[in-house]
């Protein structure tokens, strides 16, 4: 069998950023302010500094207003939700993130709960959720919508396709379940007490790795010929980066593969500057689909 085709993320996020641009241009054109992002960061996670500074880069290079606020570690639940609400307020901020984990002590929940589902950029709060369940105009975690703009994006098949999401977080493994539901893939979430994962896997036409164990996902597992996305994370002791999945491995039996880095990664932030500029433009009631004509193809 010839080795996958690479879906390349780094690409697709350059393109679909341009994108971005050109949309934050037509409503800066048709006499609007430029989406307002506003990042809160808290405490001094190594991590969480640099997701938090490439975010902050790349919606400035978009042509977003970005507003970055540092809180220390010690900030209480109180003055967060305070922060929070005045944000909600602020007529200027279309997208608020908030960036997780926060340090012990603080509740994350009820900050996600207190943000205006409006500017929910992360697509996290409840409101959020139930709209993406129920085909409601809500906005979609960054991460799972990265990674279906890459399967639409390799002209991967869904319609009626089996599908394995490997990881039930809110964060990706649910949301992407919905989004695969939503284009009419038969969906299978899998997780810690799946059992026979990998018989299960063997089943799919499009495989997404969203565990946080480095190379879980043998070659064996995967079906010949099936698409395979990645979007784990993980730091090996040596100090390079692995997804979920064994890379050379899936290399020699997949259809499409993702690479980590390079992969699903570069998409988040993509996603994250699609999410805010949408936020704006409904904010300002300017049809979404002249201004963020992708929605339609992922979400
Ligand atoms: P998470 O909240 O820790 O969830 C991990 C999921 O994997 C859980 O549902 C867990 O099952 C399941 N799991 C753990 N071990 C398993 C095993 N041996 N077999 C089957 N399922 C297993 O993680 P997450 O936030 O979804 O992130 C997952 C990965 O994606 C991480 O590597 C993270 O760094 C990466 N990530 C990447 C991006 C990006 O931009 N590319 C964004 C977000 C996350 P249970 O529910 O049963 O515990």
């Amino acid at each position: 069998m010839s080795p996958a085709r690479l879906i390349d993320g780094k690409l697709a996020a350059a393109e679909f950023r341009a994108r971005v641009r050109r949309g934050v241009d037509e409503l800066v054109a048709r006499g609007q302010a430029a989406p307002g992002l506003a990042v809160v960061l808290v405490g001094d996670d190594a991590a969480s500094q640099v997701y938090v500074r490439n975010k902050d880069k790349a919606a400035h290079e978009a042509g977003f207003r970005v507003r970055t606020i540092r809180l220390p570690a010690t900030t209480t639940q109180r003055d967060l939700l305070a922060g929070v609400a005045e944000l909600n307020r602020d007529e200027s901020v279309h997208g608020i993130l908030v960036q997780l984990p926060l340090p012990r002590g603080l509740d994350e929940s009820a900050v996600v709960a207190a943000l205006d589902p409006g500017k929910d950029v992360d697509g996290l709060c409840a409101r959020s959720v139930g709209a993406l369940w129920s085909g409601g105009a809500g906005l979609v975690p960054c991460t799972p919508l990265g990674c279906m703009h890459l399967l639409e994006r390799a002209g991967v098949a869904l319609e009626g396709a089996r599908a394995v999401v490997i990881g039930r977080s809110q964060l990706v493994g649910k949301p992407l379940a919905a989004l695969l539901l939503a284009r009419n893939a038969t969906v299978t979430i899998a997780h810690s007490r799946t059992r026979d994962l990998p018989a299960v896997c063997r089943e799919a036409d499009v495989l997404i790795a969203a565990v946080g164990r480095p190379e879980l996902v043998r070659g064996a597992w995967i079906r010949p010929g099936a698409a395979v996305i990645d979007v784990g994370i993980n730091r090996l002791p040596d100090g390079r980066l692995a997804g979920d999945v064994a890379y050379a491995e899936a290399l020699e039996v997949a259809g499409w593969l993702t690479p980590v880095p390079g992969g699903v990664g570069p998409m988040t932030i993509a996603m994250l500057l699609g999410n805010t500029l949408l936020a704006a433009a409904r904010r300002a009631l300017v049809p979404e689909r002249e201004l963020a004509p992708w929605r339609s193809e992922t979400a």
